[in-house]
């Protein structure tokens, strides 16, 4: 018998391990993928440019079908967790930014060494944060004019 994976799992196995980083991007992916619906034309392409480059960017690869060797996942950093979705031909843009305290509770060191076992915990706990917590405490959503272009 074969049991189809879940789209986490496929972006977990994609990425290579599972972390916080890669439950970020997959919640912003699912989110985006709710908010822009169907492509408004079928040869549509959905382009992402991200404002950071972390383990986030692999989920929109499998999640939104966004890639890099297509340039459809662009990235310019400016260290902030911010995603913009925009889909080619239309004149939106959907900016989902990430709660500021969210990723400040996620990057605040543990005090003290942490043996491979509570660095585990650590880690699954964060996932499960990021993963359940309420859509208004995890990110903010502005859909606002403008477009984004392959470069
Ligand atoms: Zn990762």
């Amino acid at each position: 018998m074969c049991v189809e994976k879940t789209p986490w799992e496929q972006v977990t196995d994609f990425h290579g391990h599972t972390c916080p980083g890669i439950a970020i991007g997959y919640r912003v992916a699912v989110l985006a993928q709710k908010e822009m619906g169907i492509r408004p034309t079928s040869d549509s392409e959905l382009l992402i440019k991200a404002e950071s480059r972390s383990c986030a960017l692999d989920a929109f690869q499998i999640i939104n079908k966004a890639t890099i060797g297509r340039k459809a996942l662009m990235i310019e950093d400016t260290h902030q967790p911010i995603y913009w979705f925009h889909f080619a031909g239309t004149q939106e843009l959907l900016k989902i930014s990430v709660n500021s305290a969210l990723m400040k509770r996620l990057d605040s060191s543990h005090p003290g060494p942490l043996s491979p076992r509570e660095k585990q915990n650590r880690n699954l706990e964060m996932i499960q944060l990021i993963l359940t917590t309420d859509e208004e405490d995890f990110c903010s959503l502005e859909r606002v004019p403008g477009v984004l272009t392959k470069g």
